[in-house]
């Protein structure tokens, strides 16, 4: 069966599953985030840890790994043990969405970690891209 142009076009388009449709281009979100004496308060951390649909205590270890600083949780807070400055705060969420949140393929955030045989791997909801995931 030979399918023209605008045909093909349907299927293509009933082939990408719904909730690829339904997102426009994920934009990573910033923190707001002050210094206060020797500190760094990040603030609203409940609304970006549900952005990034990843455990807590995963982001908290790599923001720990990078920034070489001492952190605790406190409420809705994130406490830095050091000064940071907004710009070198919201690079690391960046790289943080970048390496464990958004699919490498598609770019889209959609995505979960699980283990496969014994390595940890980031599955896109989105496109079914596969990719593994680096240890913090
Ligand atoms: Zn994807």
């Amino acid at each position: 069966m030979k399918m023209n142009y605008e045909e093909m076009l349907d299927r293509a388009y009933l082939l990408i599953p719904k909730e690829a449709l339904n997102h426009e281009r994920f934009v990573i979100p910033v923190a707001e985030s002050m210094i206060q004496g020797k500190k760094t308060i990040m603030k609203g951390i409940s609304g970006l840890i549900k952005d990034m649909r990843r455990d807590e205590k995963h982001f908290m270890k790599y923001l720990m790994k990078e920034t070489g600083l001492p952190i605790t949780k406190n409420g809705n807070q994130i406490i830095i043990n050091g000064k940071l400055g907004a710009i070198q705060l919201n690079k690391i969420i960046e790289n943080y969405f970048k390496d464990f949140v958004l699919c490498a393929s598609c770019g889209k955030p959609d995505t979960k970690i699980l283990t496969e045989n014994g390595a940890k791997v980031m599955k896109c909801e989105a496109c079914g891209a596969i990719a593994p995931v680096k240890n913090i």
